[in-house]
């Protein structure tokens, strides 16, 4: 039982700072209030935040130089230490991690955030996933019975694809609604039909599944939405039929990733249209595995646009909520995990937050030592 005493502490349902002890006992928070007893670590003058959740990672991307198939898996071990370092204690890989980083994780051989692995991305024949090379033909730079072929054509196909990856233990199934931004802005956009997207989600959710969408076109996000993709990742060009269709879906815009090319300010007005519209927002790093370009990085630029409380709510409580762990996680209440990030300084400020973190708790362990 450890009692973190004079601290503030972030409500991540409401956006306000409450001043508060939280008292830890195993795994989870036991108690929140003020003057609790019990042994106590001295984080006055600090702000607690709920542990940090990143809704679209790639821990395990493949580096552009020819290496060797097990540097991918090998990279990937600093990187998911440092996740958790830097407060981030649950992530959704939205394709290259196999269900392999989950047991080593589990198993205590690596440290890292909790993971949902989706595996890889289905899509047709010239999709997202489809690898195809003009010169060389099919090419599959992750071929590995671990991470099952994502292509599919035709409704009866995607339902297959979707049962190979729940086969190879996919938490999530991630859906190329549209093609890369590099397809989308060559015109070479190859889509799941209406038919195809439908049949991913439902036998998706036959198997108790959700499905998360890569989508950067308005029309993508349409489909992808009305078929009843849980979350819409990226949507640079966003207008208002597109957000309307978000509706029940949560938008998890990854700037990131776009935040240095052209398309970064009309980007940035995709999620503001988004928040006017009162989509759900939650945050997403779209981190590759380069320890600098994480979700710190993302809360930085989304609070840009919404501010820090809102920025914090989309990579907490709404993130939560989203990955359907809101039961558990995301917020500092009793009764949920003992997932707890102690900054210094007790605003809100989110521009650098790994320069504030002062101590992690996942799952009640300190990850670093206060
Ligand atoms: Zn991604």
């Amino acid at each position: 039982m450890t009692v973190l005493a004079g601290a503030h502490v972030f409500d991540a349902e409401t956006g306000d700072v409450i001043r508060a002890d939280v008292r830890l006992d195993g795994a989870r928070i036991a108690e929140v209030g003020l003057g609790l007893d019990g042994p106590a670590v001295d984080c006055s003058g600090g702000l607690l935040i709920p542990g940090l959740i990143d809704c679209h990672v790639h821990v395990a991307f493949r580096r552009p130089e020819s290496l060797p198939r097990s540097a991918r898996i090998l990279e990937a071990v600093p990187v998911l230490r440092g996740l958790l370092a830097r407060g981030i204690t649950t992530v959704r890989d939205a394709w290259g991690a196999d269900a392999g980083f989950k047991h080593a994780l589990a198993q205590g051989w690596i440290d890292g955030p909790d993971l949902l692995v989706s595996l890889r991305q289905l899509g047709p024949t010239g999709g997202l996933g489809d690898a195809w090379d003009p010169a060389a033909g099919a090419v599959d730079n992750y071929g590995d019975p671990s991470l099952p072929d994502p292509l599919f054509d035709g409704p009866e196909a995607a339902r297959a694809a979707v049962r190979r990856m729940v086969r190879a233990d996919a938490d999530w199934i991630k859906l190329g609604a549209s093609g890369s931004l590099r397809a989308v802005v060559a015109g070479v956009d190859v889509r799941p039909t209406d038919d195809e997207l439908a049949a991913v989600v439902d036998e998706a959710g036959r198997c108790g599944r959700d499905v998360l969408a890569h989508a950067h076109t308005s029309a993508a996000v349409v489909s992808a939405a009305r078929a009843g993709a849980r979350s819409i990742e990226h949507g640079t060009f966003l207008d208002d039929s597109a957000v309307a269709a978000l509706a029940d879906a949560w938008y998890v815009p990854t700037l990131s990733p776009m935040s240095e090319t052209e398309f970064a300010e009309q980007h940035r007005r995709s999620l503001r249209l988004a928040v006017e519209a009162g989509v759900r927002i939650a945050a997403g790093s779209d981190m590759a595995p380069r320890p600098h370009v994480d979700l710190t990085t993302e809360l930085r630029l989304l609070a840009a646009v919404l501010g820090d409380a809102a920025a914090l709510k989309a990579a907490t409580s709404e993130a939560a909520r989203l990955l359907r762990l809101d039961d558990d996680r995301g917020r500092i209440e009793p009764g949920l995990r003992a997932d707890v990030v102690w900054l210094a300084g007790v605003d809100l400020d989110v521009s650098d937050l790994p320069a504030r973190v002062r101590a992690v708790w996942h799952d009640g362990q300190p990850v670093t030592s206060p």
